[in-house]
């Protein structure tokens, strides 16, 4: 039997950037799909290629940890810059978030006047970039040190910023901005959406800043598909796609792990599982219960995949904001990414489209086979219809390929009914999974443990995960 010294289980963004920094130790990275990447995936379907999820890329430069991951690895990814993060279209307003903080003002005084718009948009700016200039970012449990190191970073927190950053985001708008328009709220709200999964109601000041500023940051597009990403990062692992884990057996100083084709020994495993899914892996009642104490989060999402005969110019994102919801979804934006037209990979022939919005993944479930298929196809047709009715310059017969995905058909790909993390607040950040685990040698990687989503707070996870496993080593 093969023995290892870590087991990585899941090539998602952590479990791909965590195999990477330790790819001279003897490693294994297990992943259950062909394709390599998890929601940050690229796949083929009817002869091109569409982003499975993710679409922006965004943290690629200094004090950030995917720059710091990256060097580390001696990886440079092939990115093109996006001049306009993303266009948001509401009513036919047309808003861009540039990365140009005066141009920003100017724009938005201009489509949501308000005369304390410099100090709103100022506050929020200066919040993430604070933040992302701590020096000790850090969160795990279950150990005495990690306890310490933890508190550390609440205090350096707690100094930089004061109490006021646990305070409501929605207060923060109303004693800034006032009683804002219902359109300008539904910009607020729809941004926030995307990037920590909910509206100003319910997060903290400090999730809404890190959540709304993401495009005073440089924003990349990925050349070739976000997928493409993960060759470069994985060049060096020893990668086993289409090898899935089906049981892990806890023994005494090390891990029996079983999967379709094989079986191995490792002293440490690092699930990229979400933990709402680790616990079937198990049968040590103990690390059952462990995984199982995590409330499922049921958010998910529902994504279309459009591919068109021409390539207009257009720019990589846009938001479109309705005003209402989207049939069998709960919310009323959805996000669309344009593949760039020089793309040889997605463009070839025409544009690869992703368009994604928030859904709930129970919902699905509960569904028979019939309504199930109908729903989707009544969610798909309605976006699609929005769609055209906000792109003039692309008709219905320019759409050469449609078909779409719902929270059960991640699942049937990259084993999560979840897609997204939950917003970080002074009531769940106790109850937060960590890294670490109660458990010797048993490690938590991915969106649904510190520090959340998308590549800046996965990777994150990824930097505080690397100290505590170096530790053992
Ligand atoms: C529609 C959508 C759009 C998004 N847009 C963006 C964006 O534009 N920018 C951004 O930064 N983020 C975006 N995100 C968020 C981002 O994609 C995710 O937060 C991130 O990719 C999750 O990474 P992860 O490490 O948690 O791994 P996951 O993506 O969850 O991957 C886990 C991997 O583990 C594998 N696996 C699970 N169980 C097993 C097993 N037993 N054996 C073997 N393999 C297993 C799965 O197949 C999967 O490949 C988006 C997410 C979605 C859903």
């Amino acid at each position: 039997m093969k023995k290892l010294d870590i087991a990585v289980v899941g090539s998602g963004i952590g479990g791909s950037l965590i195999a990477s920094l330790n790819s001279k130790k003897n490693l294994v990275l297990f992943e259950r799909d062909k394709n390599l990447g998890g929601c940050a995936s690229t796949f083929k379907r009817f002869g091109s290629y569409f982003n499975a999820g993710a679409t922006t890329f965004v943290g690629y430069e200094q004090n950030h940890p995917i720059k710091e991951i990256f060097d580390e690895i001696d990886f440079k990814p092939d990115l093109l810059k996006s001049q306009v993060a993303i266009r948001t279209i509401q009513n036919k307003k047309v808003l861009d978030r540039t990365k140009d903080f005066d141009k920003f003002l100017e724009d938005i005084n201009e489509v949501y006047p308000n005369k304390n718009n410099e100090i709103f948009w100022k506050t929020l700016k200066q919040i993430d970039e604070k933040f992302w200039n701590l020096k000790k970012l850090y969160f795990a449990k279950y150990s005495l040190k990690a306890y310490i190191k933890s508190a550390v970073f609440v205090a350096e927190l707690l100094k930089e910023f004061k109490f006021d950053i646990f305070k409501s985001a929605k207060g923060f708008i109303a004693s800034t901005l006032g009683d804002i328009s219902h359109e300008y709220q539904n910009f607020i709200d729809a941004q926030l959406f995307i990037t920590v999964q909910t509206t100003s109601k319910n997060i903290p000041l400090l999730s809404m800043a890190l959540g709304l500023s993401y495009p005073f940051h440089d924003v990349y597009y990925v050349n070739n598909g976000m997928g493409h990403i993960f060759d470069g990062i994985l060049k060096n692992v020893d990668t086993h796609n289409k090898e899935e884990v089906l049981k892990i057996i806890k023994k005494e100083n090390e891990y029996l792990i079983k999967t379709n084709k094989d079986e191995y020994l490792s002293k440490n495993v690092i699930l990229n599982s979400t933990v709402f899914d680790s616990s079937s892996l198990f049968e040590d009642e103990k690390i059952k219960k462990y995984y199982s104490s995590f409330k499922f989060n049921d958010q998910s999402a529902f994504v279309v995949y459009l591919k068109l005969d021409i390539k207009p110019e257009l720019i990589h994102h846009y938001q479109i904001v309705l005003n209402k919801n989207i049939p069998n979804c709960i919310s009323n934006s959805f996000f669309v990414s344009f593949s760039d037209v020089n793309d040889e990979v997605l463009s070839s022939k025409g544009l690869s489209i992703t368009i994604s919005t928030h859904t709930k993944a129970n919902f699905w479930k509960a569904l028979t086979t019939s309504e199930y298929e109908n729903k989707k196809i009544e969610t798909m047709n309605y976006i699609i219809e929005e769609f055209l009715n906000n792109f003039d310059n692309i008709g219905k017969d320019n759409i050469k390929t449609a078909f779409s995905a719902t929270s059960t058909t991640f699942n049937s790909y990259i084993n999560r009914f979840n897609c997204g993390g939950s917003a970080i607040s002074i009531k769940n950040a106790l109850s937060l999974p960590s890294c670490k685990t109660p458990f010797k040698g048993l490690y938590n990687v991915g969106d649904t443990v510190f520090a959340g989503q998308g590549w800046p707070g996965v990777a994150l996870g990824v930097k505080v995960l690397n100290k505590e496993l170096n530790e053992e080593f």
